[in-house]
């Protein structure tokens, strides 16, 4: 038989898959907008609030850098770990915003933060390995630590605490073969900011058992008074030696499709990763890190406006959800997502998702890939006109009777 005739079976290809695979499915997060663009296609007037981006355009001046990259022939490689006035960008935007002292040695720029995360587990994880991440988590955390070799280990936060992790049960998560601990403030999807009081009894328990930790901060632009990000270095300086940093430009400047993250950290580590880096990527696209560096370096005005829109509408958003009983929405302290509990339907966050497209042509994101069945996310990257029409269309769905909807 020739070797070719084994594949005659689509399930023939799946068996041949790599082991780190096998349990990796496609993002939760993506499966649902599918779907909603899918209907959009179709001519239905579907509202999708499923998108982890930022509606608003990229601002005119960052464009323009990218423009100007081309024009000035900057379509070459760059150094692996990113041009070093990049580097000195990053290292600079973090230490004015945190108090640290980050050198462009200890910055390597990724195609994106989730690759930034990719190679920080690839360098510091492998099997037997344990890495602790708080739930809800983005959906992208557990795979992110398993196609490491390592183990996520699952700490539930409580809605009645605000999400935000129980440093308790985090201690009580604690193995010996526990490695990092992950943090995500603001957090993907409760918007969770974690106040310096949990951030430092957090920091302790690093300190103690040792733990490298990760600190996911790609929402750190986003947040609402009176919250307030607060960094784990600038609360426990004396963990910068065991901590590193991620964030980009995606969320902050409206950048998401520019794929420029950043990984920030002790010299070794970020030497490490660039080495990986080398052999797998090379460098993030070269026009793309010239348009990061005028984000970094130009007039932040543009964030500020983003931010204020982005306030208006999650208070429209979460104050119009409680209002629709018997849904009820904690006010999300940052990102631009409203965290919505469903438990009072009686059913869980996947049912109740697909209900509201099919009946009400409203695309949200069930809880269920982010470790939180009884609870939906809806993107407040909408125009408030949007979000008024979807809870109309809400508040109509609700008004029906439990078998006709
Ligand atoms: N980390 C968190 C918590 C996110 O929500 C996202 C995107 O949704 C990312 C990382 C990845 O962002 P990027 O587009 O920079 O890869």
């Amino acid at each position: 038989m020739s070797p070719i005739s084994t594949f005659a079976e689509p399930s023939a290809h799946t068996t041949v898959l790599a082991d780190r695979l096998r349990d990796i499915t496609e993002s939760a997060t993506l499966a649902l907008a599918e779907q909603a663009k899918a209907l959009a296609q179709a001519g239905r007037p579907v509202i999708d609030l499923t998108a982890g981006e930022p509606d608003f355009p990229t601002p005119e001046p960052i464009k323009q850098a990218g423009i100007e990259a081309i024009r000035a022939g900057k379509t070459t490689y760059t150094p692996v770990a990113g041009i070093r006035e990049l580097r000195a960008a990053v290292a600079d935007s973090v230490n004015r915003l945190r108090g640290t002292s980050y050198g462009p040695s200890q910055v390597l720029v990724t195609c994106g933060t989730k690759h930034a995360l990719f190679n920080v587990f690839q360098a510091l994880c492998g099997p037997g390995d344990e890495v602790i991440v708080s739930s809800p988590y983005w959906v992208s955390f557990p795979p992110l630590v398993r196609l490491s070799g390592a183990t996520p280990v699952i700490v539930p936060t409580r809605e009645s605490d605000g999400f935000v992790p129980d440093p308790a049960a985090v201690e009580r998560a604690v193995s010996g073969a526990a490695r990092v601990l992950l943090i995500n403030s603001p957090s993907n999807p409760t918007g969770a900011v974690i106040g310096a009081e949990r951030l430092a009894a957090l920091s302790r328990i690093a300190a103690v058992h040792r733990l490298i930790v990760v600190s996911d901060e790609i929402y750190d632009q986003l947040v609402y008074p009176p919250a307030r990000h607060r960094s784990i270095v600038e609360v426990a300086p004396e963990l910068v030696e065991r901590t590193v940093i991620v964030g980009g430009v995606s969320k902050t400047y409206s950048m998401t499709g520019w794929r420029i993250g950043y990984a920030v950290g002790p010299a070794p580590w970020i030497e490490a990763m660039t080495r990986l880096q080398s052999h797998s990527t090379s460098n993030p696209a070269s026009i793309s890190q010239y348009a990061a560096l005028c984000a970094l370096t130009g007039d932040q005005g543009a964030v500020a406006r983003m931010r204020e829109e982005f306030q208006r509408r999650r208070d429209r958003l979460v104050s119009g959800l409680n209002g629709l009983r018997p849904l009820t929405c904690a006010p999300p302290g940052g990102a631009f997502y409203a965290w919505c509990n469903v438990r009072g339907l009686g059913q869980q966050g996947s049912a109740t998702a697909a209900q509201w497209l099919e009946d009400a042509l409203v695309a949200v994101v069930p809880g269920e890939g982010f470790g939180a069945p009884d609870f939906v996310r809806m993107s407040f990257a909408a125009p408030l006109s949007t979000i008024d029409e979807a809870l109309r269309r809400l508040e109509t769905w609700l008004s029906q009777p439990r078998g006709r909807r």
